[in-house]
């Protein structure tokens, strides 16, 4: 049975482009970006290529891309090394519920070191309440994290709008942008003081790769120290090929965004419209289109339960997710959905699907003819 895998938002597979562009620093040829003589040099060129690629994709400037293992250190680092104007540390921080848990679980980091934390409640599409920010910025808070797209629910958060409410009271705005990147344009040039986490991995290019931005005019105290490597604001020798993966994943991000957005949009369609058919029930957890990044759906089974459902459907050669992929494995409810007001049982009955601008149409309809026959035969059961 020919797999089909809708689970793209956990990880994309690695575009042939990428590879093509990666080959050469694979294959042995050697280079240590920090090495004067030829073959350094070599190396640095490609480096700073990849980044000039990074920084088109956001709109941003090269000198003000951080490359790092992801977009797990990229967050980690934004949180505990952002720096207000006058140098000193933000002594409160919010981020809203439904962050990464890379952003929520270095939130308690922050309190053993004695910086106040509000976590910033969602409505029920899971959009952050601008209210409880404006109360937060008014009571100190000076740096916020609110991603710009949820990973499991889709949501598009109003990050222009969270950003500038930041700017005006002197705060710094954090967005992971993981999720929205070659899928909706972000541009980072709206976002004022603060900075931007992007991952490789789910935008065509390889894993252990990403890049944080952080504005020209804020202050960042390195995670890692060590050597001088970008700039001394992340010491280690740089992944060449896994930059290079990068750079090229966002050069084709940037040029093909908006055709990878309708075909994206095509396909949720045909996905939603098969399910429908063949199915008395199914629930979008989140906002419709265009408030919801194209192809990423969290759908509720009523009477189904979410992880039976999963393993049934592997077995069918269907590759979903329970909520995020890094929960995955744990039977703990999302806390995306819980957030949302989702009750316990809702909650289990949820599961994550993410579509590929790389699937056919025919896949799709195919694939949601495997989920209702699985749904179908759980239900009798
Ligand atoms: N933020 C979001 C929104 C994500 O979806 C992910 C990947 N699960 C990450 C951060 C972490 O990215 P990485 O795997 O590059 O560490």
């Amino acid at each position: 049975m020919r797999r089909i895998y809708l689970d793209h938002s956990a990880t994309t597979p690695l575009s042939p482009e990428v590879l093509e562009a990666m080959e050469p620093w694979l294959r042995g040829d050697p280079g240590n970006p920090s090495s004067p003589h030829h073959e350094g040099r070599r190396a640095r060129r490609a480096v700073e290529d990849a980044r000039e690629e990074v920084a088109a994709l956001l709109g941003a400037e090269a000198r003000n891309v951080i490359f790092t293992s992801g977009a797990t250190e990229a967050n980690v680092t934004a949180l505990l090394g952002l720096r207000l104007e006058d140098g000193t540390a933000p002594p409160a921080v919010a981020a809203s519920a439904v962050e990464h848990p890379s952003v929520l679980e270095t939130l308690p980091r922050l309190e053993r070191g004695g910086r106040r934390v509000r976590r910033l409640p969602v409505d029920a599409c899971g959009r952050v309440k601008l209210e409880t920010l404006r109360e937060a910025l008014a009571e100190g808070v000076r740096l916020v994290a609110v991603m710009a797209a949820n990973n499991e629910t889709g949501t598009v958060q109003p990050w222009e709008e969270v950003a500038r409410l930041c700017r005006e009271q002197g705060a710094l705005a954090h967005t992971d942008a993981v999720q929205v990147l070659g899928k909706l344009p972000f541009e980072v040039g709206r976002l004022g003081p603060g900075s931007a986490a992007l991952s490789a991995h789910k935008l065509g290019g390889p894993q252990g790769v990403g890049a944080l931005w952080v504005a020209p005019e804020t202050r960042l105290e390195p995670l890692l120290t060590g050597g001088g490597q970008e700039r001394a604001r992340r010491a280690g020798t740089e992944s060449v090929a896994g930059i290079v993966g990068l750079g090229a994943a966002c050069r084709l991000a940037r040029e093909e965004q908006e055709s990878r957005r309708q075909h994206l949009e095509l396909l949720e369609a045909r996905f939603l419209e098969e399910l429908r058919a063949q199915l008395s029930e199914v629930v979008v957890n989140g906002p419709p289109l265009p408030h919801r990044v194209p192809g990423l759906l969290n759908l509720r089974f009523p009477g189904c339960h979410g992880e039976t459902l999963l393993f049934a459907l592997d077995l069918e050669g269907v590759a979903a997710s329970l909520g995020s992929a890094c929960s995955s494995g744990a039977v703990e409810p999302s806390h995306v959905l819980e957030a949302m007001g989702a009750s316990r049982s809702e909650n289990l009955e949820s599961l994550r699907f993410s579509l590929g601008w790389t699937h056919s149409l025919e896949e799709l309809a195919e694939a949601a003819a495997r989920i209702a026959r699985v749904v179908h035969a759980g239900l009798d059961a």
